[in-house]
């Protein structure tokens, strides 16, 4: 059983209130433990990943020997610790899960590290919020297997080295990009985790209300699944919210209708989109009229910090093209104008604007 440490901390701040909101949440706990697949054949989604994980999993089982080093990228809520432990289960090896933000000194690492058995996993999430002095534990951890510490001081202090046994570290993080290259390198295996498709959210809706022996409709998993934003955790928040309201409103049945109406009272559009959302939309186009405006500038606009506009609603507003990223600022495209209602304006060269911003509108990239 996992008891997922709380990540109220973490570099991720979101209005907690927010039922899509993807960070973890106290709520989470008592439906995520016991919804966690525990096998790859029950894991949802990620083929590549999981094609790629079979095949070294085995090869490392074959050997008897630790998987390499894993790192998993992803915005949050994908299934990255899930994951974890089911590589850890399919080793048959155990799991310790830490935090980057809870390793505060290179000692606690060590004290992690020394009681770990032969080819056991140690999952570190916000791998990349390791302070400096811990990373540099790390490196011959991960390549060597040892661990150097100095005792004594002055002139008498002297480098001593500690072997530990074979292990395999995994870690996870929304931001690969913030991680430091050598950390980066020591990484035998990357592995980017997918926002998921309907149909995927679909089929973890229904084994989840089967699992929690909610009664739900074809259509009622699959309108919770179109509005939970590429994201199990939101799926099975939804899944818990709308089963209150089916059982009070309803006969218990979560059907089309009542997943619909459920959602529409939290303020959840058809698409999953939000109040932020649709307010972060709506200030691009009203104040920056569509774009291309800087992350901080938009961030400042709304009251909310940059890392959170990144990290949690830009995935989702991109991958339904709502959003473009330029190299200039952030774009919306005319299917946002379209779902929020709003005339779509071609920019007016000469008009304060890039000639160049229609074009910009659909570009992709950072
Ligand atoms: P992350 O570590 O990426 O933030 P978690 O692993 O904590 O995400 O997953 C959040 C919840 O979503 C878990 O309770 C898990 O049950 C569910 N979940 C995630 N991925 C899957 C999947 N592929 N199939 C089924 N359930 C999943």
């Amino acid at each position: 059983m996992i008891d997922k440490f709380d990540t109220s901390d973490y570099g991720v701040a979101e209005s907690t209130e927010r039922i899509t909101a993807t960070s973890y949440r106290e709520e989470d706990s008592e439906i995520e433990n016991g919804l966690r697949p525990h096998a790859l054949d029950e894991y949802v989604g990620q083929e590549k990943a999981k094609e790629n994980l079979k095949i070294y999993i085995e090869a490392a089982k074959q050997r008897a020997d630790a998987l390499d080093h894993v790192l998993l990228y992803g915005p949050p809520g994908l299934g990255k610790t899930t994951l974890s432990t089911i590589i850890a289960n399919e080793l048959g090896v155990n799991i310790r899960i830490t935090s980057g933000p809870a390793i505060a000194k290179p000692g606690d690492l060590a004290a992690i590290l020394t009681t770990l058995s032969p080819n056991d996993v140690l999952f570190i999430d916000e791998i990349h919020r390791l302070s400096r002095n811990v990373e540099e534990i790390l490196y011959p951890a991960m390549e060597d297997f040892v661990i150097d510490f100095f005792v004594g001081n002055g002139p008498a202090a002297r480098s001593v080295r500690l072997p530990l046994p074979k292990f395999t570290l995994i870690g996870a993080t929304t931001r690969a990009g913030q991680l430091s290259t050598p950390l980066r390198d020591r990484f035998g295996v990357l592995l980017r985790l997918e926002l998921y498709t309907p149909e995927e959210l679909a089929q973890i809706v229904k084994r989840s209300a089967g699992i929690l022996d909610i009664m739900i409709e074809e259509d009622g998993a699959m309108e919770i699944a179109k509005r939970s934003r590429g994201t199990p955790r939101i799926a099975n928040r939804m899944l818990k919210r709308v089963r209150d309201f089916a059982q009070v409103r309803g006969d218990g049945i979560i059907t089309r209708e009542i997943a619909d109406k459920a959602l529409t009272m939290l303020e959840i559009d058809h698409l999953g989109l939000d109040n932020i959302d649709r307010r972060m939309l709506t200030t691009i186009i009203k104040f920056y009229d569509g774009g291309p405006v800087g992350l901080e500038t938009l961030a400042a606009t709304i009251g909310e910090e940059s890392i959170t506009l990144e990290d949690v609603y830009e995935p989702y507003l991109m991958q339904i093209g709502f959003l473009s990223r330029t190299p200039r600022g952030r774009c919306v495209t005319h299917l946002a104008y379209e779902h929020l209602g709003i005339p779509f304006k071609r920019a007016i060269s000469g008009a304060g604007e890039s000639p160049m911003q229609t074009k910009i509108n659909f570009d992709e990239g950072k």
